[in-house]
């Protein structure tokens, strides 16, 4: 009787993986460590090295492990990335989600809470956001991400397979503890590249674009702690182990900054000046995404703990003084 976390030694994949075991859950993790850190793994959970691509691999962690539910974080998720390499993407996500989802139905699997994204939404008619807003992605990362969400639908159809699709806005910050937080190699996240600067790692902020139809003309998003999301995932997987129905739902907070605004709050939170140019827009940018969680606090009792944009920055602070390398060793 185990969660089975794919994707587990990734960034709100570990953070999911910890919330789950001070709960209490017998966890499995699996991941391909392409991305992922295996130190990011919390100790208590029994970890396979596999890519979901491996048929193979998943039979043998299938019959090997009594898996209940399924999360399902192993993705590419850059967009500047699956704008240059989308054929990446459609490997990674649609092809990779299609053999696992081959896997589950195979060892009678039929519980999935998956990592969607606002990116599914694409230039938004209006914010906040509504779930049941149009999907009309403006890059190929939300595209492949709306893609298995319509997937998991015709699985559910056919097979029986239950799913619920997280539609992620931007998740940021750490682990109160300090233990784990956000490491990708190269970095290209808003709030891990401003703390770079006072990291000493990097010298200058470059904003993406300042002719944005926004309050100040860069791009506003929605900051969300991992640790709210990770609380989200384990409330999705007990709605489907207590027999509810395909579900999407936006995990934000409903308040929307600048980029202009995020480096402002990282200066007051470090005290650095944290010099900052603006330079060209990047390919598939939203002007702003916003989310409304409404249906996530009613239908799932969600209710995040870490609201403030300071306390999400503080806490990313915290992790990157005490590791100005990640995972890896100096
Ligand atoms: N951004 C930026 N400079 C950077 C990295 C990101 O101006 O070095 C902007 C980016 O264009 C977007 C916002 O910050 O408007 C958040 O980007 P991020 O990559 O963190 O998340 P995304 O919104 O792509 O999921």
């Amino acid at each position: 009787m185990a969660i089975l976390v794919l994707g587990g030694a990734g960034y709100i994949g570990s953070h999911t993986v910890y919330e789950l075991i001070d709960a209490g859950r017998d966890v499995v993790v699996a991941d391909n460590l392409l991305t992922g850190f295996r130190a990011a793994v919390h100790p208590k959970a029994r970890f396979y090295q596999l890519d979901i691509r491996d048929r193979g691999a998943l039979d043998v962690l299938f019959q090997a492990e009594h898996i209940d539910g399924v999360i399902h974080f192993a993705a590419s998720s850059q967009v500047g990335e699956s704008m240059s390499d989308p054929l990446k993407y459609y490997d990674n996500n649609l092809h990779g989600t299609m053999v696992l989802l081959q896997a589950m139905v195979a060892h009678g699997v039929d519980k999935i809470v998956f990592s969607s994204t606002a990116a599914t939404y694409g230039e938004p008619e209006r914010v906040p956001i509504l779930e049941t807003d149009k999907t009309v992605p403006t890059n190929c990362y939300g595209q492949t991400k709306l893609s298995m969400e319509q997937m998991m639908g015709w699985v559910s159809q056919a097979h029986g397979l239950k799913y619920v699709a997280l539609r992620y806005f931007n998740a940021a910050g750490a682990h109160p503890s300090g233990a784990i937080g956000e490491a990708h190699d190269p970095e290209t996240h808003l709030i891990p590249i401003i703390l770079q600067v006072p990291g000493g790692q990097r010298e200058k902020v470059s904003m993406f674009g300042d002719d944005y139809p926004t309050r100040d003309g860069t791009c506003v998003r929605d900051y969300i702690h991992v640790t709210d999301l990770a609380q989200a995932h384990i409330l999705a997987l007990d709605y489907l182990l207590a027999g509810g129905e395909n579900n999407v739902f936006n995990l934000g907070n409903g308040v929307g900054f600048t980029v202009k605004e995020v480096v402002d709050v990282a200066r007051k939170v470090t005290g650095h000046s944290i010099p900052a140019q603006v330079s060209p827009r990047r390919a598939g940018d939203p002007a702003q995404l916003v989310a409304s969680s409404e249906k996530a606090k009613t239908v799932l009792g969600w209710k995040p703990k870490y609201a403030d944009l300071e306390t999400i920055v503080s806490s990313a602070w915290k992790w990157h003084q005490s590791h100005p390398h990640g995972f890896e060793e100096a």
